[in-house]
């Protein structure tokens, strides 16, 4: 589905899905692409969308729990793109991949990155991304925020009307407070998370703030 000019949401498909978003350009960026049994349904979705999975050169990640990661290498094999993770991703790697797998009694995804993301930005199709660390769901959360678009994707941080949890390993009720604060700060009118429905619309995005500190985080 076609949210702007070059930027994409396909909806999560299942249990142990995530929400996939993509951007069109130079370069294609796929952030997410979520479990490994719905990628043959994700590679149609792209293909009604006119994208050539092969036109995407990088895959990217909000945080590395399986249900966003556990494609990365099936995609990187059918599309030839990169994986390229934050360094904050690589340096939490094994607190986050293996032991939230082991929680959940999942083998562990596996994928190899072809590189590190910069530490506070990336070029996505013609728009620049800021890089925001948002701990407090996991260790490793990172939020792509493009100021032009007012487009924040925001992984398990925020959801519509809810939060991520943070009773996996990492996950810290008082980061991910912080965290929010934080992003309840920007100018956003496009507000994609990992899980279930997007937020559009300025006024829509600062009443699901408003909504989550007033009655979700107080219970953390
Ligand atoms: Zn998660
Ligand atoms: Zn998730």
């Amino acid at each position: 589905m076609k949210l702007t000019n070059n930027l994409y949401f396909y909806p999560e498909q299942g249990i142990f899905d995530c929400n996939t978003y993509v951007i069109k350009g130079n370069p294609g960026i796929i952030i997410d692409p979520g479990a490994t049994m719905f990628l043959p349904a994700l590679i149609d979705s792209l293909h009604k969308d006119n994208i050539d999975p092969e036109g995407i050169d990088i895959i990217a990640n909000t945080h590395l729990h399986g249900d966003h990661c556990a494609a990365n290498e099936a995609f990187k094999q059918l599309s030839g793109a990169k994986i390229a993770i934050h360094p904050i991703q690589k340096k939490f790697y094994n607190q986050v991949v293996l032991e939230v797998a082991r929680v959940f009694g999942l083998p562990p995804a596996e994928f190899k990155e072809d590189s590190c993301l910069d530490n506070d930005r990336l070029s996505a199709g013609d728009a620049e991304f800021e890089l925001i660390l948002s701990p407090g769901h996991s260790l490793d959360c990172v939020c792509f925020y493009c100021h032009e678009e007012k487009i924040l994707i925001c992984g398990d941080v925020i959801f519509e009307e809810n939060t991520g949890r943070v009773d996996l390993p990492g996950g810290n009720a008082d980061e991910l407070k912080k965290s929010i604060e934080k992003l309840s700060q920007l100018e956003i009118e496009y507000l994609l998370p990992g899980h279930m429905d997007i937020v559009t619309g300025a006024e829509k995005v600062k009443h699901n703030f408003d909504f989550i500190k007033g009655n979700i985080l107080k219970w953390l």
